[in-house]
């Protein structure tokens, strides 16, 4: 009875249309039970929003869940296959240490995906052992609900767990699970997966529930399959150019982590760029720099290439005629996401209409940034407040006196008052970033000490990135010069 009781509460409302595809698309299992959960940090707006009840959420019965001990009513734990161009090279991945444990059907009537990341091993989890550590999971917490606050889509966190088993990494680590939230966990791999091992009737299937799962406005009597193209490339655009904007950098942006719904997914080697340089790469396994911060466009482009191959059959039943039309799509890609990037970058400068010469003020300011090696983040707050840091050398130099000269006649030949021009940077330039060494040190606490204080008032100031607010301060110093290079690590 008391158990019945808190499953109503806790307001889960599971379908499983992922469930209904053909079988080739997953393997149902259920996760594997962990010693002795133990909630480390629940998102309550983020439950709050799903229809579920926060309180309820942190009964035992609902940690249950978290960790993978219990199955709630209504839901059905499967594992997706998918494949993906791991830099560059194409494998058969799948989740190894995840599961989809059911979507669910929010107050709003929303459909998103509830998984349960590091529940165990699964037919693909390869050699690995199908965990998770708590620092990595935390990570994902906190950048994730920090790229959220910004206004960029993103799967989304709710909550974390301890299983009290460790995992056995370069070190032995405290074991974690991930609840995580997302508008689906397609992926290109998704798409890349049945193209290769699948029948053309699988790949329809794929792309008409896709098509109706995030894109249910697409007219079916066109071209259904091109539009679907369309709509994931102009997606991609929006979200690329946001990050860019912001200057996070991704790390690994493999084909199985490119979602096709547009959210940033897959939060492994991530990190924001301190001082601007489109060469920065943080991951320790990008030794070729592959996935760095400037060529996160073309790398994109890279990705929606390989999607666009895998719809080919359905694109035309003329092979030539569906080769020209898909690359016709990609081309525009790049177009895409410079007007969406120009767009945000004349935002963040206060700027509203259009000239001309926009984009080589833009760049004016961004290769003298480059050249003081000038915090990205704090660069634009400067310009937002009109001060000039005396500890940013930028500031101090005669070239940036120039170019501010500049950039104030620019605005002085817009309507629009002064006021209104601070108020749109305001709102487009954070004051803060979740800083490497903020979120380094919040996880060390945590996961050192069992002091989860750090990080919650970690998550509590960026949760508003753009109040510009007092309490932040402290938040907006880069670290202090260091002899080593901040480094990520990836799948751990
Ligand atoms: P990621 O780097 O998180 O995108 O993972 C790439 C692939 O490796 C996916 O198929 C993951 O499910 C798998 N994977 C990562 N870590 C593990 C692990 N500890 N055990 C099993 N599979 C894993
Ligand atoms: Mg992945």
């Amino acid at each position: 009875m008391t158990e019945q009781k808190a499953i109503i509460d806790t307001g889960w409302n599971f379908d499983n249309s992922y469930a209904r595809l053909p079988e080739i698309f997953f393997t149902r299992l259920n996760p594997t039970p962990v010693r002795s959960p133990k909630l480390i940090i629940l998102n309550n707006s983020l439950a709050a929003s799903l229809g579920l009840n926060a309180q309820a959420l942190e009964c035992n019965d609902s940690v249950a869940v978290f960790a993978g001990n219990r199955i709630p009513e209504g839901a059905l734990p499967l594992a997706q296959a998918y494949a993906g161009h791991q830099f560059g090279h194409f494998t058969m991945l799948g989740d190894g240490r995840a599961l989809l444990i059911g979507e669910q059907i929010t107050p709003q009537g929303e459909r998103v995906d509830i998984q349960l990341k590091g529940s165990g091993r699964t037919p693909y989890s390869r050699g690995g052992d199908g965990r998770a550590a708590l620092g990595p999971m935390l990570r994902e917490y906190i950048i994730s609900e920090a790229m959220h606050a910004l206004g960029i889509a993103t799967t989304r966190s709710l909550a974390v767990v301890t299983t009290g088993e460790p995992v056995i990494r370069e070190t032995e680590l405290p074991g974690a699970i991930l609840t995580r939230v997302a508008a689906s966990h397609l992926r290109v791999g998704t798409f890349q997966y049945v193209s290769r091992w699948g029948t053309v009737d699988d790949l329809r299937v794929l792309a008409d529930y896709t098509l109706q799962r995030h894109y249910p406005e697409v007219d079916a009597d066109e071209n259904r399959y091109l539009s679907l193209l369309q709509e994931v490339i102009k997606r991609q655009a929006v979200l690329i150019a946001k990050w860019q904007l912001v200057g996070f950098i991704h790390g690994v942006m493999n084909t199985d982590n490119m979602a096709i719904s547009g959210e940033t997914i897959d939060y492994g080697p991530c990190a924001f760029m301190d001082a601007y340089d489109p060469a920065t790469v943080f991951s320790s396994i990008d030794i070729h720099g592959r996935y760095a911060y400037g060529n996160q466009p073309h790398i994109a482009a890279w990705n929606l290439a390989r999607f666009a191959e895998t719809l080919l059959p359905l694109l035309h039943e003329d092979e030539e005629q569906a080769v020209k039309l898909a690359e016709d799509e990609i081309s525009n890609f790049a177009e895409s996401f410079h007007r969406n990037w120009l767009t945000g970058m004349r935002a963040k400068l206060g700027i509203f209409n259009e000239e001309p010469e926009d984009e080589s003020l833009i760049e004016g300011l961004l290769s003298m940034m480059q050249k003081y090696r000038a915090d990205y983040t704090n660069t634009f707050r400067a310009l937002t407040f009109d001060e000039k840091p005396e500890d940013m050398a930028l500031f101090g130099t005669a070239e940036f006196a120039q170019w501010h000269e500049q950039w104030k006649e620019r605005l002085s030949r817009q309507q629009e008052p002064k006021d209104s021009s601070q108020q749109l940077m305001r709102s487009r330039n954070p004051a803060l970033i979740p800083r490497n060494h903020r979120v380094e040190e919040a996880l060390e606490a945590a996961v050192e000490r069992g002091d989860y204080s750090v990080m919650e008032r970690l998550l509590d100031v960026l949760s508003r990135p753009y109040a510009h607010s007092p309490e932040q301060a402290d938040y907006c110093t880069p670290a202090a010069p260091s002899n080593r290079p901040y480094r990520t690590f990836c799948g751990t």
